[in-house]
């Protein structure tokens, strides 16, 4: 059996001080940490990144460290997989992901403990005509709102002690056991929210929470040519926090359909019926517009059902350019009669004689 040299892995000497190791081990698993490698040495980087950890699992422990200098067996085989760690399945590269995010390797604090509240997420309908030209909206938002007493730190009176969970540091050391050893990672202390401190007297209105549920008034700018589905962040329109920012209000867009106007992209499409006998002799008829103005249009003689007319810069604004815009487009169609008088009856007899 090859015993490995953890020594030679880490690239330090047995004589090196735990600091020392502590360093090289941090710069060789962020440099073989597979999230860097191209997919060519993803195998490759996983391999040595799996080496690197069970070589630091070991030194970094005096007692391992210890009986592995005095060369007793147990740490020479095997991958730390099979070694009772009590992890079981998984793939390996979700939990280096896992490890990397929870900011084992140097980042102070992991996604999650973020200062900001919770982002919101709400849908609002508006209709057709005022996705086209913009809308100015008033909304009311159930949300978490700083307590109005405290501002949202909790305190009654101003008065702080040091927290005595983290000694007023704001953040915590805490070590997890992981297949790749003992891995200690700082997180934000819970007790003070990061801050070191926590209230004497806590505020009576919140107890202590520094935010309450309420309700928010935002007043929304939605843009000119705004389309369905789409959508707008209100910065700070979400959640308050205790001693954070208060999250976003995600409004996600959608516009009621319209009677006559259809929409594709900036241009509006609109299906205009006229009569059989405005297609065979010509017409000018009045049609709406998206500005709610009736224009004039000419049907020329002959136009067969399924013509277009594009009326050029009819349609909707650009958004973020709302001196540009799209097209309206008119879809001839022309109605066959189906009901017809006497007199109606004789006269396509005549014409179908003239055919
Ligand atoms: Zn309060
Ligand atoms: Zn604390």
């Amino acid at each position: 059996m090859v015993k490995k040299d953890y020594y030679e892995i880490l690239g330090v000497k047995k004589t090196d001080s735990s600091e020392t190791i502590k360093k090289s081990y941090k710069k060789l698993a962020l440099k073989y940490h597979p999230d860097k490698a191209g997919d060519d040495k993803k195998k490759k980087y996983e391999e040595s990144f799996k080496e690197i950890n069970e070589a630091y699992s070991t030194l970094s422990d005096p007692e391992k460290r210890k009986k592995y200098d005095s060369g007793e067996s147990g740490f020479s085989q095997g991958s730390p997989f099979s070694q009772g760690s009590g992890f079981e399945g998984g793939d390996l590269s979700d939990i280096l992901r896992d490890l990397f995010r929870n900011g084992s390797f140097g980042s102070q604090f992991s996604d999650d403990d973020s200062t900001s509240g919770q982002d919101l997420r709400y849908q609002l309908e508006i209709e057709f005509g005022e996705a086209v030209f913009g809308v100015e909206k008033e909304l009311s938002i159930n949300k978490d709102i700083f307590c109005e007493s405290c501002k949202g730190d909790g305190s009654e009176d101003k008065k702080f002690e040091k927290c005595d969970k983290c000694g007023g540091h704001g953040a915590v050391k805490m070590s997890q056991r992981t297949p790749f050893g003992l891995i200690s990672r700082t997180i934000r202390c819970d007790k003070c929210d990061g801050v070191g401190k926590t209230a004497e007297n806590k505020c009576k209105r919140c107890h202590g929470a520094g935010i309450l549920s309420g309700k928010d008034k935002v007043k929304v700018k939605i843009p000119a040519g705004i389309d369905d589905s789409q959508t707008l962040r209100v910065r700070h329109g979400g959640n308050a926090i205790k001693n954070g920012a208060e999250g976003d209000l995600f409004l996600v867009i959608r516009v009621r359909p319209h009677k006559i106007f259809k929409r594709e992209g900036f241009d509006v499409y609109m299906d205009l019926p006229i009569s059989f006998a405005q297609a065979a002799l010509g017409a000018d008829i009045s049609i709406l517009t998206l500005s709610s103005e009736e224009i004039k249009i000419k049907i020329d003689k002959g136009t067969e059902s399924g013509s277009i007319l594009r009326l050029k810069g009819r349609g909707i604004p650009y958004l973020n350019h709302p001196n540009r815009r799209g097209d309206q487009f008119v879809n001839i169609v022309v109605k066959t009669p189906k009901k017809l008088s006497k007199s109606q009856v004789k006269l396509f007899e005549e014409l179908a004689k003239l055919d």
